[in-house]
């Protein structure tokens, strides 16, 4: 069986063929070049302007036919209302030429599903930090349930304002990585964890207004972000005791991100996994294998329900599929 998948909840166009083998034959990425921001409409018309000759490139590189596709999977939310459309709309339009299933899917379950997929974790806590989202998100009583997130915005979205607003084109993360390797300087910001939740619009607002070099500045957001993932992290590990940490979304690239979650890992006796680089970011294989699952649980979507769910929540989907089995 082969499953085709699109990805299109923000800037990131995907699409991504993977087998009931768990073999991924394709991934193509385009990402609509977001300098200033991502305007909805502006990267809603990238996809559209790219998913035919992406879909068609996708097949290529797996060497299948139209005919050979046998579900169609896509980013059903959440996301950007007009980014989710488009790729909804190819979607259907797919699924109806080749008369074949159609399955919407979570995009931050696709996050962790991928991550089960590529890296040796098996019952994950997933620590999801993207532009838009940061999620702590576990498998517990038959969902994918959120045990922490940002109050505010998207760890990414932060670094990507503060990057704008001292003149580093978007995405500002690997560019204050870079920076922040010049400093050991740190500077007090806002730590905010409140419970489970971190909230990041008040360290931003504070940073924005510190009177210091872009390089401490840099460090000094990237210990104290970082830190309070690290802690909420551990903290749903000590609580479901689980003993794997999977890493997932575009800021995870970033290497003392990593750094911390390891050692954090390490020091309670736990696993870190992190997949290759095309599996953290936005991708269509995510979407794809995901698809697979939930088509191979009766998950299909008939087209007139198939309508995008902009703040479609992880803990909204039953994990009718054989996710993680171990529970606590
Ligand atoms: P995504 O939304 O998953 O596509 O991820 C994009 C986000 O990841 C943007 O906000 C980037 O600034 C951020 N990002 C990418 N690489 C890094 C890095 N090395 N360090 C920190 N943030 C990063
Ligand atoms: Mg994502």
């Amino acid at each position: 069986m082969n499953v085709l998948g699109i990805e299109g909840t923000a800037h990131t166009l995907g699409v991504g063929i993977v087998n009931g083998s768990g073999t991924v034959l394709a991934n193509i990425i385009r990402s609509y070049p977001a300098e200033e921001g991502i305007h909805p409409r502006e990267a809603a018309n990238h996809h559209a302007a790219n998913v035919v000759d992406s879909i068609s490139e996708a097949l290529g590189t797996a060497g299948l036919e139209h005919g050979e596709i046998d579900v169609v999977a896509f980013s059903q939310g959440p996301g950007l209302g007009p980014c989710l459309r488009t790729v909804a709309t190819a979607a259907r339009a797919l699924s109806l030429r080749l008369k074949v299933p159609l399955v919407g899917v979570n995009h931050c379950i696709a996050h962790l599903e991928i991550g089960r997929l590529r890296t040796d974790a098996r019952d994950p806590i997933l620590l999801y930090v993207s532009g838009g989202n940061t999620q702590v998100i576990a498998h517990t009583r038959g969902r994918y349930r959120v045990f922490g997130e940002t109050l505010d915005i998207g760890l990414g979205n932060m670094l990507d304002k503060f990057g704008r607003a001292n003149g580093i084109p978007f995405p500002g993360g690997p560019v204050m990585e870079k920076r922040a390797l010049k400093s050991s300087n740190y500077l007090q910001l806002p730590y905010s964890v409140k419970g489970m939740d971190v909230s990041f619009s008040g360290m931003l607002t504070a940073a924005l207004n510190l009177d210091a070099p872009l390089e401490d500045k840099c460090f000094s957001i990237q210990e104290t972000a970082f830190s309070m993932l690290t802690e909420v992290t551990e903290r749903a590990l000590a609580h479901t005791r689980k003993n794997e940490v999977l890493l997932g979304g575009g800021v995870v690239r970033n290497e003392r991100l990593r750094e911390m979650i390891g050692i954090m890992a390490k020091e309670r006796g736990a696993s870190a996994h992190v997949p290759e680089g095309e599996f953290c970011i936005d991708n269509g294989a995510m979407i794809a294998w995901t698809g697979y699952l939930m088509h191979g649980a009766g998950m299909t979507l008939p087209v007139r329900e198939s309508h995008i769910r902009q703040n479609y929540r992880t803990d909204e989907v039953d994990i009718l599929w054989k996710g993680p089995t171990k529970d606590f």
